[in-house]
């Protein structure tokens, strides 16, 4: 892989939300989790939720890429997770808010 061609995946990776590290350190077989839920290409059913598991994946950087860009990465998501595919749709259910139009958390700290 060239400089450039190097450079274009980090910053793919950076953007689906993967840290800058992982290039460098990225596993031959990797079990990647679903960020969103899957729907089947025939019609509106989940054939995988949010949460499932691909596993034994090639984990070299274009295959993380690539799959990363449907919505597979290689940490669980979370109620935190900043990948985009959580960030969209986080903005798609806009957080619960009270009566005077603040935020309600759902944690309790
Ligand atoms: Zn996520």
């Amino acid at each position: 892989m060239d400089y450039l061609e190097r450079k274009k995946l980090q910053e793919e990776l950076k953007d689906i939300g993967y840290k800058q590290e992982m290039l460098d350190s990225w596993q031959p077989k990797v079990d990647l989790y679903w960020h969103k839920d899957v729907i089947s290409a025939t019609g509106g059913d989940i054939i995988k939720p949010k949460g499932s598991v691909l596993r034994n994946q090639p984990g070299d950087p274009a295959t993380l890429a690539n799959l990363g860009r449907r919505g597979a990465l290689s940490f669980p998501p979370s109620e935190t997770c900043v990948c985009k595919h959580c960030q969209l749709e986080s903005k798609e259910n806009e957080l619960p808010r009270d009566k005077s139009g603040k935020f309600v958390s759902s944690k309790t700290e």
